[in-house]
């Protein structure tokens, strides 16, 4: 994944501006005004931690004239940075537009001159500003913006913005006559797995999927009492559009993953192709109705509906199909696992393209 940048502006956010009667209004005069904001340094410890890579972008209007003078900005500047030194917050660029409204030059914000050559996520960057031209910096740049002003203070800004980034993850809720399903993914996750299916069979698939694509799922299904056919679907379905929703614009990913599971005399071959169409193919012919409460003949209707709504291309085939039902989708839900890890892994030697000549996915 490329970096995750948090643009900010300086005065109004990270410090105090001074109002209209000031000496100097609406401009820093010198370091008797400088002043951070509430909780500036826990938020941006914060930010830091998360991965956030830190860009100050200032428009200082007539920089260097007598009206904003160069060496009272960079004195300001140099005491702001010692203090968040201390901290071991460093701010990896600083860019400046010292001109004013009339000079129309392209470098002041909402413009985003200073910015065009960074390489940055934009799903994953963020604006931080006071302003309202701030905020359409953000919307030009496609990054989410925050304005100080609407929060408590910066560590609960912070906090917002990185629920609003948390990554690769995703939340459904689907109610309808026939199931209730809630269902939350991250899909670089651990593996972790928490169900509460009310199906046994199909809750140990979900956990297998989980563990072997390391994402962590967690799962509430309800279904109806007429049997086990809208539940299977309908989780399917909801583990689909999650798996869409966590991808997103699906940069930077492999796209193509496979595997090859042994389950005992079973063996079966994944492979995954996620990007953005949909297609299922399989050659799994149950022998029995049943395992456990579940009906085989749901396990592909399963894949098919996840796959649908994924918008992702499936192959599993069963090399050796081996004699035991319990064993064929078993391998069927370890093999696709795998298969899914590898294809939405990031690729390091690809990390902010779209892996499609198309450029898009
Ligand atoms: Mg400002
Ligand atoms: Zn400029």
């Amino acid at each position: 994944m490329s970096r995750r940048i948090a643009f900010i502006d300086r005065d109004g956010t990270l410090i105090w501006e001074p109002g209209p009667d000031h000496p100097t209004p609406y401009q820093v005069g010198g370091l008797a005004d400088l002043r951070l904001l509430p909780r500036n340094l826990s938020g941006l410890r914060r930010l830091h931690d998360a991965g956030f890579d830190l860009v100050m972008v200032t428009n200082q209007d007539g920089l260097g004239t007598d009206a904003n003078p160069t060496e009272t900005f960079e004195a300001v500047n140099a005491k702001l940075f010692e203090v968040l030194a201390s901290e071991g917050l460093v701010f990896d660029a600083v860019l400046v537009c010292p001109h004013r409204p009339e000079d129309d030059c392209a470098c002041r914000k909402p413009r985003t001159g200073l910015v065009d050559d960074l390489d940055f996520d934009p799903d994953g960057s963020i604006m931080i500003g006071d302003r309202e031209s701030d905020l359409q910096f953000a919307e030009a740049l496609g990054v989410r913006g925050y304005r100080i002003t609407d929060y408590a203070n910066w560590l609960a800004l912070v906090d917002a913005a990185l629920a609003d980034t948390a990554g690769r993850t995703a939340f459904i809720e689907r109610t309808t006559a026939e199931t209730s399903i809630q269902l939350s993914l991250q899909l670089d996750g651990e593996g972790r797995y928490e169900g509460s299916v009310a199906n046994g069979f199909l809750n140990h698939l979900l956990h297998l999927v989980a563990r072997h694509s390391l994402i962590d799922l967690t799962v509430q299904a309800e279904g109806d009492d007429v049997d086990d056919h809208h539940l299977v679907e309908d989780v399917g379905l909801v583990l689909g559009q999650a798996l869409r929703e966590a991808l997103r614009e699906r940069r930077g990913i492999r796209r193509y993953g496979d595997a090859l599971v042994p389950m005992d005399e079973v063996l079966c071959a994944a492979a995954i192709d996620l990007g953005g169409r949909f297609a299922f193919e399989t050659d799994y012919t149950p022998e029995r109705d049943m395992v456990g409460a579940l009906s085989t003949e749901m396990v592909p209707h399963f894949f098919q509906s996840l796959a649908v709504e994924a918008k992702l291309a499936l192959h599993l085939r069963l090399l050796a199909p081996g004699r035991n039902e319990h064993h064929r989708i078993e391998a069927m839900a370890k093999a696709f696992a795998r298969a899914l890890r590898a294809a939405a892994e990031p690729d390091s030697r690809a990390a902010s393209s779209i892996p499609s000549t198309k450029g898009i996915l």
